[in-house]
């Protein structure tokens, strides 16, 4: 039987890794994708996907924020092995990602494409741009 959503996109990239875990429902923004592409180009390592697609009830189960870019396809937390987080989130912040959360302890980036300013964040706290 085929497995929903089990569709390469790219080389890198299958459609399923975007599914939300509860409901295998998925939403994937093309800007969004691009850039995660350009991403894996450049850092030339695998890139894992922990969370892409949330519907509601996931992103609620999860503590995500009400108004979470997950819910619209425009937001992934990502990690990659043996890389470092914060040369990661360097070359996130070149290749234009609006939205980018740094969490150093779990080892993950969250990475959005919201629209205006950009925002850094660490934990609760603003770190720039
Ligand atoms: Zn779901
Ligand atoms: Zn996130």
């Amino acid at each position: 039987m085929d497995i929903i959503n089990d569709i390469e996109l790219t080389e890198y990239f299958s459609l399923y890794e975007f599914e939300c875990p509860c409901c295998k429902r998925v939403m994937l923004s093309p800007d969004l994708f691009a850039r995660l592409n350009h991403l894996r180009m450049v850092i030339n390592r695998p890139i894992y996907i922990n969370s892409g697609y949330r519907c509601k009830e996931e992103n609620h189960r999860v503590g995500g924020v009400p108004g979470s870019y997950h819910l619209l396809g425009m937001a992934v937390d990502i990690h990659v092995k043996d890389f470092l987080l914060y040369d990661l989130l360097l070359y996130a912040h070149e290749i234009g990602f609006n939205g980018i959360g740094y969490y150093e302890k779990k080892n993950f980036l969250h990475l959005d494409i919201r629209p205006g300013p950009k925002r850094v964040w660490k934990g609760s706290k603003l770190i720039g741009y």
